[in-house]
């Protein structure tokens, strides 16, 4: 018989008697050290990069995929809504909540690589495992992932970019995280574990994501709506022996835009991606010469010879900061291959698409992500300690020019309510497989800083940057034109990753596809326990 408890009534906090009860639970199942109840703990758990949510009553960090499934069970028994937490670097209200005394699941302890197959070229991890956790665990290996990592990998986790659908490093020829994917095995609210793909054949191994339905793909991005990722299985490709890259800039972002669409079609780059001068000016501010100068030693060891990367180096250091005074709009192609001659083909044709209306520059900027593709993310706060929010919306190409054109529109529209709060913009930009235009406008004003930032600056950074008080007309403001995005790129009929609590993706579908996803959700979550809100699924 199932032991009697006192579950917390919907949509109000639970008392301090049922946490309690839940509490001595979980620690039998995960260790006391792994379950947390102090408060500004729990409000460090409560918010994510841009937004503070209700304050979760309980954290815990299960160590393996049973305590997970233990852990998640006895939490929703007992009447808690549980969130998958991965690194905490999001910020769509993914895994913070709306409704207080949510039981927090933090990933990071099941960070294990736990099988490296290079006969059948597939590495398997645990979902807390963060990108350059693994790009170290495969890095002498000759082989890696398709899709290798987020810019915020060196604390984003496999599961969190699962989940979300990220893009970056290789996205250019594989396309999104998700897509590089074969199986996963998941914990659903009940506890129950689901393996996909060929995992889910008896006897078998994680070799391939296709064998009936692609029930992997029922899990991509879903954004920890539909359980919790446990274990995830990658195909892997032989590390392609030769890279290079090459800059262009360009003096108006439509040409810039015809560009990077044209190097996207072109699929010859591994990441393809640019800035608006706005954004180069910010990212000007924030890196000190000197820090570009340190990076340099991971440039001249990066390259493909040592005698090249002392070259590249010095070209970096000659032209390192000074090019970009002149620079308005940018675009940066990474190209990859097993021979040289395949990547000199790949810039030569680089350059025959940029060069018809832009101008070559020192590919500084590509050579330092590429040197150190995993960097300290002290950019989740401005250079001069602003609060910091990227809004993004994937278009097709076709699409490019005129989204961009809306969005400067809807920036002009605001400009001088954005003066009086100092809220200043840029642009990312970005091409993912042949197909997907990726546009990320992004604000920065002054503002109050959290616990997280706080936590995932370095604290030679923090001692730097100036204090803000919480400014709740700024913020009022941020919040508006950022509402205003979601609903543009929608009417732009735009995809998006890390759809979160933020972006409209219930008001945008088909009628019958939202039931097909009501009626998923309520077969692996009836009772409505796992993150509830996350894409729009109460
Ligand atoms: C400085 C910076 C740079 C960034 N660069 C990129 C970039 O290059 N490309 C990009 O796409 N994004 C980028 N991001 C956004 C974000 O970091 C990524 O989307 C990343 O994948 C989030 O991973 P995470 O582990 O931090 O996930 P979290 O923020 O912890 O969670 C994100 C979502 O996934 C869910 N989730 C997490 N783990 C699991 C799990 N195991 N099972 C089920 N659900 C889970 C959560 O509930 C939440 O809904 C960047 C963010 C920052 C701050």
């Amino acid at each position: 018989m199932a032991e009697a408890h006192a579950s917390p009534p919907d949509g109000q906090a639970p008392s301090a008697e049922t946490i309690d009860q839940l509490r001595l639970k979980l620690e039998n199942i995960v260790g006391v050290e792994n379950v947390i109840t102090d408060q500004a703990e729990r409000e460090f758990y409560s918010q994510d990069i841009y937004k503070r949510g209700e304050l979760v009553s309980l954290v815990i960090r299960p160590g393996m995929i049973d305590e997970l499934s233990a852990g998640v069970a006895a939490a929703t028994q007992a009447g808690f809504t549980v969130a998958p937490r991965g690194g905490g670097m999001s910020y769509t209200s993914g895994y913070i909540q709306e409704v207080p005394g949510a039981v927090m699941v933090d990933m990071c302890r099941m960070n294990r690589v736990k099988e490296i197959n290079t006969e059948d070229m597939y590495v398997t991890v645990e979902c807390g495992c963060t990108w350059s956790q693994l790009h170290e665990a495969l890095k002498d290996k000759g082989v890696r992932t398709p899709f290798w990592g987020t810019l915020s990998g060196i604390r984003a986790t496999v599961g969190g970019a699962l989940s979300q659908n990220a893009i970056f490093f290789g996205s250019g020829q594989f396309g999104l995280a998700t897509e590089s994917v074969q199986s996963l095995k998941v914990v659903l609210a009940d506890g129950t574990i689901v393996p996909t793909g060929t995992l889910s054949t008896k006897g078998s191994t994680p070799f391939s994501r296709h064998y009936g339905p692609d029930l992997t793909g029922l899990f991509a991005g879903d954004t920890g709506a539909f359980g919790f990722k446990a274990e995830a299985t990658f195909r892997l490709i032989r590390k392609p022996a030769f890279e290079d890259s090459v800059s262009f800039a360009f003096d108006e972002y439509d040409v810039c835009a015809d560009a990077i669409c044209e190097l996207t079609r072109a699929g010859i780059a591994s990441e393809v991606f640019g800035f608006d001068p706005n954004l180069a000016e910010i990212r000007l501010k924030r890196e000190s010469i000197m820090k570009d100068i340190m990076s340099l030693k991971g440039v001249a060891t990066g390259g493909s010879s040592i005698l090249e990367g002392v070259k590249d180096a010095a070209k970096v250091v000659l032209s390192g900061r000074r090019y970009m005074d002149e620079v308005v709009y940018t675009a940066n192609a990474v190209i990859e291959g097993n021979s040289k001659a395949v990547v000199e083909a790949g810039i030569a044709e680089a350059r025959r698409i940029c060069k018809v209306k832009g101008r070559e520059i020192a590919n500084s900027i590509p050579k330092i992500i590429r040197a150190n593709p995993f960097m300290p993310l002290n950019n989740v706060l401005g250079p001069e300690g602003q609060r910091w929010i990227p809004i993004h919306g994937i278009v097709p190409l076709s699409k490019a020019k005129e989204t961009w054109k809306k969005i400067y529109d809807l920036f002009a529209e605001y400009k001088e309510r954005m003066d009086k709060y100092e809220i200043i913009h840029g642009f990312l930009i970005s091409g993912a497989s042949t197909n997907m235009f990726l546009i990320e406008p992004v604000m920065l004003w002054p503002d109050e800083r959290f616990a997280i930032h706080e936590r995932t600056l370095d604290d030679a950074v923090l001692k730097r940057i100036p204090k803000y008080d919480f400014v709740p007309e700024a913020t009022a403001l941020v919040d508006e034109i950022k509402n205003r995005l979601c609903r543009l790129f929608l009417e732009q009929g735009a995809a998006h990753l890390q759809i979160g609590k933020t972006y409209l993706y219930r008001e945008g579908r088909d009628r019958e596809t939202w039931k097909l996803l009501e009626g998923i959700k309520d077969l692996v979550d009836p009772q409505r326990r796992v993150n509830p809100g996350s894409l729009g699924l109460d």
